[in-house]
């Protein structure tokens, strides 16, 4: 399921990133294509713009300068001609009038453009004038003498007017110049311009282009449209019409001049001109933009065309390209991911012939070498899995062992764990442990594990020729001995036994404690053959293992044999030491009876010499008495026969008693002997005789040991218990031998113990009442510091079972 899930997800993370491959392809090759495309488009179109509009500028300027040409030679012309008619003569003033009249119908009749001749005499008065269309005047007199016509002309420079029309069509200008004399006076033409302006207005270029001229002015003076002319449109707004009323008329400014600019009519008109210098006239050639650039727009129409269809085609190849290089990339990829994902089976199917397909080969030789070395290292993993679970149970095996071994002191118990996990381990059928007699040096049989009852049964009673066991042999080569298979072996001595049993092979294992044999663990095996290595190791160190049970098994049963002996012995010696403490007691007694018969004269007098003896004989016949008395009590109590009888007594009584029997010997040794009872002391209850034994042995030792100062007694009831202590001035006691003094026998060893006699039970036996009591004694001391001796006893005594 997540599997299915995991893949999914891949899957739609991946989609994008195939896409934006391919989209990149696509827009690189488009934008490559289109970016060269476009690019030689727009430059060819840049150039022919450039070229063609250069070209038509060049042909218009051209047009207009002919033009321009044609309108100067005709004027040139007309005043050639007029020059003529003023050449000089040395006629007489009326022949020469004559001769000037003649002149100038010639004129009329050679140049028909020239519609009326005058003549101005020097003050500007007109005396001839021969017309066309009206009568000819003869000195009409007319006075020109501030008309430009006479003054520009008279300055020496041929004047021509602004141009004017007549009958509303026919443009004319005034022409006047004067003649080679200057008293002859002015010439004075009207020339029609028709002709020209004919040939102006004929002018074509293309199919809309067209010419036109203005004056100095800006004013329009010709143009194929009259009616512009008749109305004098004024051009000097027009920008062509200033760049060219700027220029001085040098070719480079014409060049230079505007070639774009706004048409007459209104819209964009490519504009070229030539001047005419001597009449400040401008020939204009103007085509409309869109005419002139009509080639432009269809060759820009034709490379937009190739430029898409070159897209088109870039696009197409992009695709096909990326498609190609694409689909082989996402086999790679999906093959790589299948890889990844573990599925070292799968192999990439890339067929291009080229650096792709190497690759795929390469994933898939990569894909085959990881799952060569995946199968090695899951077999090698397999292995060593294997090798591990085998020592894990051998461990298991062992610690069950250890367990068995340090849990139980039951020898059998252990033998047998043993067995059962030497048998499991090493993979045989049944086994035994075998032990040595020590005694007969014959081999027992302990524990055994998978034989069936007869077997062990005919293991046990049967008698073999131990020279012929496998144990006798393993047990002299100290090592493992095996009978591969007991089929072959004819002198075994078991052999029957055990093939009827079912087994066929046999590993005996020597059990050795420093080279000494302690016996054998034995495995069978109902398959024939050798034993492996590994499982003999593993016997070996089983049979190890059993070693130290068995080792402390044997120590175990000595030790407890030798504590039974103890126990018995010491009862034997507690018994003699109570019965023979009551056999002395009796004719000891009787001793002191007599003595003390004696000493009271009940059998007449006694010297004094012989009291003297008899009180000695009843002072050591006293302390004799003591001393049985103690070896009694202490036998008593270790035998167990000490019993308290329990009563209520007077604590402040025992101490009176105890004080009462010692005073005469502190007396003796001139020590003080102060006693301390707090009032009011309860009613204990207790063995009211041991409790005064216990307080008579620490006065007692306390006089005793103290050669001067005092010993004190201090009573008190605290916690439901009596508090008793007795503090003395003796020599003190060390930490170590204060550990010791409450043992049966122990004396202090110094020179001051040993003169002051004593038998070394008083403490010990005073230990046991007050522990019968269920108290506690104790002592507090440091030596050259007084010793202080106490117990505690419950007021109330929960008597203990005392066993031992
Ligand atoms: P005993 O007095 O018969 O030798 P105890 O068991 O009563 O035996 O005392 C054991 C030893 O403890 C004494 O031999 C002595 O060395 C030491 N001892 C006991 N009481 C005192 C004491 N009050 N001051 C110094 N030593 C003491």
């Amino acid at each position: 399921m997540t599997g299915e899930g995991e893949n999914h997800t891949t899957e739609t993370a991946r989609a994008p990133v195939r896409g934006r491959l391919f989209r990149k392809f696509a827009i690189l090759f488009v934008g490559l294509v289109g970016g060269v495309l476009i690019a030689s488009g727009a430059m060819q179109a840049y150039f022919s713009y450039e070229e063609n509009k250069e070209m038509l500028v060049r042909l218009q300027r051209e047009k207009a300068n002919a033009a321009a040409a044609v309108i100067k030679q005709f004027v040139r012309e007309i005043e050639n001609q007029i020059a003529w008619t003023m050449h000089s003569s040395f006629l007489p003033r009326a022949q020469r009038f004559e001769q000037r009249r003649i002149d100038f119908l010639r004129l009329l009749r050679q140049a028909p453009a020239i519609t009326e001749i005058s003549l101005l005499d020097a003050a500007g008065k007109e005396q001839l004038k021969i017309s066309r269309l009206s009568m000819d005047v003869i000195g009409g007199g007319k006075d020109f003498s501030g008309d430009p016509r006479f003054t520009e002309a008279k300055a020496g420079k041929p004047y021509v007017s602004p141009v004017y029309f007549r009958q509303q069509s026919e443009p004319y200008v005034t022409l006047s110049m004067v003649g080679p004399r200057r008293s002859a006076g002015v010439t004075v033409a009207e020339v029609n311009l028709k002709l020209i302006w004919d040939e102006i207005s004929q002018i074509r270029v293309g199919r809309k282009g067209y010419a036109y001229v203005v004056d100095s002015r800006g004013l329009l003076i010709a143009h194929p449209d009259i009616g512009l002319v008749l109305r004098k449109t004024n051009l000097s707004a027009l920008s062509q019409v200033i760049a060219a009323r700027k220029g001085s008329g040098g070719a480079a400014l014409a060049s230079r001049a505007v070639q774009i600019a706004d048409g007459i009519g209104g819209g964009k008109v490519l504009t070229a001109h030539g001047r005419i210098d001597r009449l400040g006239w401008t020939v204009f050639v103007e085509s409309p933009l869109d005419e002139a650039f009509g080639p432009i727009y269809d060759s820009l129409a034709r490379t937009g065309i190739l430029i898409l269809f070159g897209l088109v085609l870039a696009a197409i190849a992009g695709l096909v390209l990326a498609r190609r290089i694409i689909v082989p990339i996402g086999a790679l990829q999906e093959g790589a991911a299948r890889i990844g994902a573990g599925d070292l089976t799968s192999r990439i199917a890339v067929k291009t012939g080229d650096e792709l397909e190497v690759l795929a080969g390469q994933f898939n030789d990569m894909a085959a070498d990881l799952q060569e070395s995946y199968a090695t290292l899951e077999r090698r993993v397999a292995e060593r899995t294997a090798e591990l679970s085998a020592a894990l149970e051998q461990l298991q095996a062992l610690g069950e062992v250890g367990r068995a071994v340090s849990s139980t002191l039951d020898l059998q118990k252990v033998l047998e764990t043993i067995v059962a996990q030497a048998v499991k381990l090493s993979e045989t059928d049944g086994g035994t442990i075998h032990d040595i007699d020590e005694s007969t040096g014959e081999f027992r049989l302990q524990a055994t594990y998978g034989l069936s009852e007869e077997h062990i049964k005919e293991l046990g009673t049967r008698t073999f020729d131990p020279s012929m066991s496998s144990i006798a042999m393993a047990t002299q080569q100290r090592a493992p001995v095996e009978i591969p298979d007991l089929l072959e072996r004819r002198g075994y001595s078991r052999r029957e036994l055990s093939l009827q049993a079912g087994f066929r092979a046999l590993l005996a294992v020597p059990l050795l404690h420093e080279d000494r044999v302690l016996g054998a663990l034995i495995v069978r095996r109902k398959a024939p053959g050798h034993f492996d290595k590994k499982a003999i190791d593993l016997l070996q160190t089983f049979a190890s293992q059993s070693v130290l049970p068995i080792q402390n098994a044997r120590l175990f049963q000595e030790i407890e044999e030798k504590g039974r002996q103890i126990e018995i012995a010491s009862r034997h010696k507690s018994q003699f030491l109570a019965n023979m403490s009551h056999e002395l007691r009796t004719p000891l007694n009787a001793i002191l009876g007599y003595t003390e018969l004696i000493l009271d004269e009940i059998y007449g007098p006694a010297p004094e010499k012989v009291r003297e003896v008899l009180d000695r004989v009843q002072a050591n016949g006293r302390h004799l008495l003591g001393l049985i008395n103690e070896v009694l009590d202490l036998a008593k109590i270790e035998a167990g026969e000490l019993e308290l009888s329990v009563d209520a007594y007077s604590m402040a009584d025992v101490v009176h008693t105890v004080v009462t029997a010692t005073e005469s010997l502190a007396k003796e040794k001139n020590l003080a002997l102060n006693v301390t009872t707090a009032p009011d002391l309860p009613t204990g209850e207790g063995d009211e005789r041991r409790i005064a034994q216990v307080l008579l042995n620490l006065v007692g030792n306390a006089i005793k040991f103290t050669d001067e100062g005092a010993v004190g007694i201090t009573v008190a009831a605290e916690n439901g218990a009596f508090e008793v202590k007795v503090v003395d001035t003796g020599p003190g006691i060390t930490a170590a031998d204060q550990k010791e003094i409450f043992e049966e026998f122990h004396q202090i060893d110094s020179s001051n113990t040993k003169e002051k006699a004593g038998t070394g039970l008083g403490l010990a036996i005073a230990k046991r009442i007050v522990e019968m009591h269920g108290g506690r004694i104790w002592v507090k001391s440091s030596p050259g510091q007084g010793s202080t001796f106490g117990f505690s006893l419950p007021l109330r005594v929960a008597q203990r079972e005392e066993t031992s």
